[in-house]
């Protein structure tokens, strides 16, 4: 898309901000989790709920960490449980604090409270270091000095079992003595590892002696210099669980081949509570990419202006771009929670959106591509205060003043010299409403030398002062506009898709299917005097136009808007089609 027509549909004259609004914003739902939370109550196998959200601290979170985040919290606040934040960071060679100030603001951004309940793995790591300690001296770990390559030789494939490393039975002595060698820092990087020995013969590859801890020389942010030894996910996340009574830990699909691991590890370990692992099918979205790595990637090269750009699918993107929490988590709500993968249509996450800023966002007038009209009957220096409504949805929003003058802007895209015969908006010769103050008719086109048109000379009825006419005439079209004596400047950043496909990535080169028009600038746009005083975050209607929010650049001395949304809802349409035929 480019500068072309930013009208999203031809305005008549009935309101053209009303939305339908959607019937499934149902309160009480269930799915296969919340059935199971509900019967373990009902039956006695846990007294109180306790879920956690896991995060590891390396990236900014996305809209399908959102969907945990509803998961987990909803959860817990349904059964009246708790919810911990957890951070899982055993890899300190990709984590940040930067992360999880984000990841906390974040959570609490979406509108989910953690209360006393923040923790860290790391705040176990010498219960997890004694743990393992623990199954050496039962002789279900060892130490193992195999490189990273010749572990992997060893595992064996799918078909084939795989070959017990030599070091495999090494006497219980040797094994302790070179775990606390390991942690005292005598080894390089890689040059030992503690593995469970459980069969490398499994049918499960998680089962073929999986390694428990690396050796990292990495200083980490909460311990620093403390640990050379970090423990890996799998030892780390089901303790961590257990040490916190953790009931249900809810994580997404791809971990269900790592459930026996998790079960063998807390069976074969004393852990003061047994919490159980549930796997539900992670959000992918069309035209996003849910990966860190990838969005690590698109900050890193420049692609994007953050972690936070608007157009990111990180949560942190989305508020930026306008998003209120309430309409992400509708959204994660709507989409519910099943055990089988499946894609969501980013129109989807829209309408959730659309359905929120319609009942909520202010009305405002704004100006994007800016034409004067001289109002030639209107005397020079008068100003008239218009009262117009601050949303039609919602009545006790109530009312705003707005400045009349003799010189206006209008949009560049409801004139046109020649109109072919579905165009309704202005024309020479023709009236229209303007919104709220006066019908107005063209009498004269300005061009400058170059042809192009640069003034409309046109003049007003007074009676028809608030929008409508004694004699009950009625203009095809209604405008907004902007008193130009009044406007205040601005940037405003339109954006679309940061691919062009819905599903990036899917012919090879993920970072070919880049949208190189994801974002355009315009600037010189006119806005009514009120929305200089608008904070980030707060999301209005431009009317006619979309959805606008400051952004995060925004300034007294130069004020910047990002689109949201357009007004148009082609997912509530398509889906309306489909349910009629
Ligand atoms: P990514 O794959 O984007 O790098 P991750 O799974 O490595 O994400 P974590 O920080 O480990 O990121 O995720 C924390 C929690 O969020 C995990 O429980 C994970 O299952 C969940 N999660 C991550 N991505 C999604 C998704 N797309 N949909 C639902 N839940 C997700
Ligand atoms: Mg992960």
């Amino acid at each position: 898309m480019a500068t072309g027509s930013l009208l999203s549909h031809e305005p008549g004259a009935s309101d053209v901000s009303s939305q339908p609004t959607t019937p499934d914003r149902t309160p009480e739902r269930t799915d296969f989790i919340r059935e199971i939370v509900a019967s373990d109550l009902r039956e006695g196998r846990v007294d109180s709920v306790v879920t956690r959200f896991p995060p590891e601290p390396n990236g900014y979170l996305h809209i399908g960490h959102a969907k945990s985040i509803c998961l987990n919290f909803g959860i817990a606040a349904e059964f009246g449980g708790h919810c911990n934040l957890r951070f899982d960071d055993t890899n300190p060679t990709k984590e940040e604090q930067e992360y999880i100030d984000s990841i906390q603001q974040d959570v609490r951004w979406l509108g989910f409270d953690w209360g006393d309940n923040c923790f860290y793995a790391s705040d176990y790591f010498h219960q997890l270091y004694d743990w393992a300690v623990y199954l050496i001296k039962t002789g279900k770990a060892y130490v193992d000095e195999l490189s990273a390559d010749e572990i992997h030789d060893y595992r064996g494939t799918i078909t084939e079992p795989g070959r017990n490393s030599p070091w495999r039975d090494r006497p219980i002595e040797e094994s302790l003595d070179l775990f606390a060698r390991m942690k005292a820092g005598e080894f390089a990087d890689g040059a030992r590892t503690l593995r469970a020995k459980i069969d490398m013969a499994a049918p499960n590859i998680f089962f073929r002696d999986p390694v428990l801890y690396r050796i990292l020389h990495a200083s980490h942010p909460r311990t620093g210099d403390e640990w050379c030894i970090y423990p890996m996910y799998d030892f780390a996340h089901g303790q961590s669980d257990a040490i916190e009574g953790v009931t249900h830990s809810i994580c997404t699909l791809e971990f269900d081949v790592h459930r026996p691991l998790y079960d063998w590890l807390i069976g074969n370990l004393p852990v003061p509570h047994v919490p159980h692992q549930y796997e539900f099918a992670r959000l992918s979205v069309t035209y996003m990419v849910l990966s860190k790595r990838v969005l690590l990637r698109l900050v890193n090269e420049g692609h994007v202006r953050g972690w936070d750009d608007p157009r990111m699918p990180t949560i942190s993107g989305l508020r930026r771009r306008g998003f209120p929490a309430e309409g992400i988590r509708d959204f994660a709500g709507q989409i519910g929670v099943a055990k089988a993968d499946n894609t969501v249509e980013y129109g989807q996450l829209e309408h959730a959106v659309r359905d929120v800023l319609n009942r909520k966002a202010q009305r405002r007038f704004a100006v994007l591509q800016p034409l004067k009209v001289v109002v030639e009957n209107y005397p020079d220096g008068r100003v008239e205060e218009m009262e117009v409504a601050n949303n039609p949805e919602d009545p006790e929003a109530g009312t705003r003043r707005v400045s009349f003058g003799r010189e206006l802007w209008i949009e560049r895209d409801d004139f046109m010299e020649e109109p072919p015969a579905k165009f309704f908006r202005l024309a020479p010769g023709r009236e229209v409403r303007l919104r709220g103050a006066y019908f107005i008719t063209c009498r004269e086109v300005v061009k400058d030398a170059g042809g192009e048109i640069v003034e409309l000379r046109c003049v007003y009825d007074p009676a028809t002062r608030g929008g409508d006419s004694p004699d009950g005439r009625r203009p095809k079209a209604t405008l907004h506009w902007v008193s130009a004596a009044h406007a205040v400047p601005a940037e405003v950043r339109l954006y679309d898709h940061l691919f062009t496909r819905p599903d990036p990535g899917a012919d090879g080169d993920l970072f070919a299917d880049l949208n190189p028009n994801s974002e355009t600038v315009l600037t010189g746009c006119m806005l009514e005097p009120a929305l200089a005083g608008l904070a980030a975050g707060e999301t209005v209607q431009f009317e006619r136009l979309g959805y606008f929010t400051p952004d995060l650049d925004s300034s007294p001395d130069g004020l910047v808007f990002n689109r949201t949304l357009t007004l148009k809802d082609t997912w509530a349409k398509l889906q309306a089609q489909g349910k009629q035929g």
